[in-house]
């Protein structure tokens, strides 16, 4: 029955995460994502809805086009698998309810924007502004329902969404000044606003903090030593590749939504304490 359950779950979130691929695909290119119905990419056939079953479908057409037999990316299946996972884990971690509910979407929504920003450089206002409100709805029904941990009261939520949109702000005209070129988009001013909403203001600046961290972290164990091997193999010169901030500033948000109250209480104990 538990596991009846959590399959549902799963096809729940991984539905949503087929949403996710159609908003990935076409809110960069500023079209539509409820009409046309889903399309191949490659004939533009139709896809009828027994062919669109999240994750099952790509396996049971043996990751082809039915109309026209070219190759589906494993990207789709890969998304609509991860936003399932993480559904469940959500539902697992706080217990099926208006909590876990909210934790899904705002992951979600983070993923989307991490996807869009490494594909595209650009977070679309579509997730920004469905976060945004979202999370400001959420965070008064919550009021309401008396359950909000590990989300930010209303009033935090709105101190939280001008200091979060602020300081990245600040930080990207800093950034501008240091380094001579655009160094953040406004996408990530929208981005820190919707982070701001859901965790408040002081979990928001250390969501700053944790996604240099994990910029920091990235460019030195993965994009520094694979771009210089791959560059020296090739008998090319290596050059900095430019990684869009929002790719660690989505997951660093998650985390620090779970996390980041036992990390401030760890730093207060131990460093200051
Ligand atoms: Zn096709």
């Amino acid at each position: 029955m538990i596991a009846f359950f959590f399959v549902l779950v799963f096809f729940v979130g991984a539905s949503v995460g087929s949403f996710l691929n159609v908003c990935i695909a076409r809110w960069p290119a500023e079209q539509s994502v409820v009409r046309p119905r889903s399309r191949c990419p490659r004939c533009g056939g139709g896809i009828a809805w027994y062919d669109n079953v999240p994750v099952v479908s790509w396996f049971v057409l043996r990751a082809k086009c039915r109309s026209c037999g070219l190759p589906i990316s494993s990207i789709y299946p890969i998304v609509e698998a991860l936003v399932g996972l993480a559904w469940v884990a959500s539902v697992w971690w706080f217990g099926p309810g208006f909590i876990a509910l909210r934790v899904a979407v705002f992951a979600t929504i983070l993923f989307g924007i991490a996807v869009t920003d490494a594909k595209h450089y650009l977070i679309p206002d579509g997730f920004t502004i469905t976060g945004l409100v979202f999370g400001g709805m959420t965070s008064l029904i919550g009021a309401w329902l008396m359950v909000q941990d590990p989300f930010a009261s209303p009033v935090d939520a709105v101190f939280g969404a001008c200091v979060g949109a602020g300081a990245v702000t600040i930080i990207g005209w800093l950034g501008e000044v240091a380094l001579k070129k655009e160094a953040m988009g406004f996408g990530d001013t929208t981005l820190m606003a919707m982070v701001g909403v859901a965790l408040g203001p002081s979990r928001a600046l250390l969501t700053i903090f944790v996604g240099a961290f994990f910029a920091a972290a990235a460019f030195l164990l993965v994009v520094y030593p694979v771009g210089f091997l791959r560059a020296r193999t090739r008998g090319e010169t290596f050059e900095t590749p430019l990684v869009p901030f929002g790719v660690f500033l989505a997951p660093a948000a998650l985390f620090t939504l779970l996390f980041g109250s036992s990390l401030i209480g760890w730093y207060l104990d131990r460093v200051i304490g």
